[in-house]
């Protein structure tokens, strides 16, 4: 389609004439280098990207040529930039362009080609990089960078063609039967397609590590299904609104798939009752993680995974960890292990948990809390009063009473 004379280039009527559609064109890495594997760590990622988008109306996500595309549905006028923010979480994406898709017609290219150069200021320079996917187009990747390098060098004069570190570049691909504009570019979150690592239970408190500890197992492409222990009856519920709040928050990344509520209340009492005071804390922690060795096995789950971080509190050290992990039938996954807290809480701020977590709340762990809990407890005193607990028919109750919650 030739641009009639009386048009200027790049007004919006010269705009709606040649622009096809709006694009989101979704880069992947890691996913992409996974060989045989690759199809489906594509597919997964799709999925995840299409589940995400469903909330937001009827887009699709179709693959093209080592990419994901999203086209702007013409029937709904879609906000392509927040589009592309919420796909720039999502785990398995690593770079998201905003663009236009446009017919191969080189007048039609060029103009396109000019109208984003003009979206993207300001800029001093600027080199065009062209990718030819398809072969049978008459031009190859140089020529294309010269001719439309050319065309835009003529139409901004005052902009400088520059081959390294260019204020912009402008990306161009021929893809099939069409030519892909675009120059905008965000970073996302990388890592794996949540789903493609297989499912974890993640012990989810209200706290601020806890969260981030589960948003890094998505982010390595497990599928979370959250445990909380709440203190109810002896606390309110509060702490089970905050988490369902924090579910809300991973919920676009699609990695947390569920969400499991314990009253514990009662059984933190029953183990105030029985067990030194100093050691209460560990078999709160003990008995989560069987609850957790339960929940694993019925829900198929292959590790559990905690917001720990090694010295960070009386239960963090090196020798109530292995008293807790005693009890653990699966690998005990604690992706915060080596994180300062500061580290922690820039991520919780990132992720948009942090706000919620600092509500103050009555959580379980604060219930019966002893004043000088044990930092160096041995695990045959432990487990000798440990053995004396009816622990299979407290399991047994808590799992026939365990809540899930609705994640939406
Ligand atoms: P967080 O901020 O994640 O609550 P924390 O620094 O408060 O962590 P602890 O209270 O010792 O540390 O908890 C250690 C880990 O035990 C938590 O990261 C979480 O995985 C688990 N945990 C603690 N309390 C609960 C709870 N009420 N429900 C579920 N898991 C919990
Ligand atoms: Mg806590």
């Amino acid at each position: 389609m030739a641009r009639s004379d009386t048009t200027q280039p790049c007004s919006p009527e010269a705009i709606s004439r040649f622009v096809y559609s709006q694009i989101i064109l979704i880069h992947y890495h890691e996913v992409g280098l996974k060989g045989r594997n690759r199809t489906r760590f594509e597919r997964q990622l799709q999925q995840n990207i299409q589940t995400a988008l469903d909330d937001l109306g009827s887009l699709r996500v179709s693959r093209i040529s080592g990419r994901l595309l999203i086209e702007e549905n013409s029937d709904l006028s879609s906000d392509m930039e927040s589009i592309a923010t919420i796909v720039s979480a999502i785990p398995g994406v690593v770079r998201v362009s905003r663009g236009v898709c446009v017919s191969r017609d080189l007048d039609i290219i060029n103009d396109a080609a000019l109208s984003i150069l003009k979206q993207s200021e300001p800029f001093v320079s600027f080199k065009v990089a062209a990718r030819r996917a398809n072969t049978e187009y008459p031009l190859d990747s140089m020529q294309l960078n010269q001719i439309v390098g050319a065309y835009l060098s003529l139409n901004l004069p005052n902009k400088i063609v520059r081959m390294t570190n260019p204020d912009v570049k402008l990306h161009l691909e021929i893809i099939e039967n069409r030519a892909f504009i675009y120059a905008h570019t965000i970073k996302g979150i990388g890592g794996l397609p949540v789903g493609s690592s297989g499912t974890v239970v993640c012990l989810l408190s209200a706290g601020l590590d806890s969260p981030v500890a589960a948003w890094r197992m998505m982010r390595r492409g497990a599928t979370v299904l959250g445990l909380h222990f709440s203190g109810r009856p002896q606390t309110s519920a509060d702490s089970e609104h905050l988490v369902q709040q924090i579910a809300q928050v991973l919920k676009p990344i699609a990695g947390l798939k569920s969400l499991y509520v314990v009253a514990f209340g009662e059984y933190q009492r029953l183990i105030a009752a029985t067990v030194p005071t100093s050691l209460r804390i560990l078999f709160y922690r003990r008995l989560m993680f069987s609850v957790a060795n339960r929940l694993a096995a019925v829900q198929g789950a292959r590790a559990l995974v905690t917001g720990e971080s090694l010295g960070q509190v009386a239960s963090q050290t090196l020798e109530n960890i292995q008293v807790i992990d005693a009890v653990a039938e699966y690998p005990v996954l604690r992706p915060l292990i080596g994180s300062d807290k500061q580290e922690i809480i820039t991520e919780a701020q990132r992720l948009g948990t942090y706000e919620i977590s600092i509500q103050i709340h009555q959580d379980c762990c604060t219930l019966f809390m002893p004043r000088n809990p044990e930092t160096h407890a041995r695990l045959s005193i432990v487990e000798s009063i440990w053995n004396q607990l009816p622990i299979n028919e407290w399991l047994d109750t808590i799992m026939a009473d365990i809540e899930e919650l609705d994640l939406d």
